[in-house]
């Protein structure tokens, strides 16, 4: 219970740091975090799992090769966030996304 417990308090730790630095990165980046809250925390929870899991917040939805070099490129935000945003308007775990973009509820609405 005592080891739950402690697991529990370090993984509430890694998502806040976590948090407040992608907010800090969406505060003076050129992208924002996803709209849609829900997501947001769902994907900073998987980063914090990941961080406690593998040593460092690496993306939810890729996978490690096990080279360092090439999993590096893969700590959130990863290398290549910039160029699914330029295509898609949203990074591939849906965390980061352009200032043009519009959920698909906006879009129906
Ligand atoms: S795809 Fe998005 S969430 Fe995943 S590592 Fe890159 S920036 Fe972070």
């Amino acid at each position: 219970m005592q080891e739950s417990n402690t697991l529990n308090d370090e993984l509430v730790r890694a998502e806040t740091g976590i948090r407040h630095q992608m907010e800090r990165y969406a505060e003076t980046g050129p992208y924002k975090l996803n709209p849609d809250s829900k997501k947001v925390d769902k994907v900073i929870k998987s980063l914090a799992k990941r961080k406690l899991k593998d040593g460092h917040q690496y993306c939810p939805c890729r996978m490690l090769s096990g080279n360092n070099e090439i999993d590096s490129k893969i700590v959130c935000p990863c290398e290549f966030h910039v160029e699914e945003i330029e295509k898609d308007d949203i990074c591939s775990c849906d965390l980061f996304v352009s200032p043009n973009y519009k959920s698909i509820s906006s879009q129906i609405q």
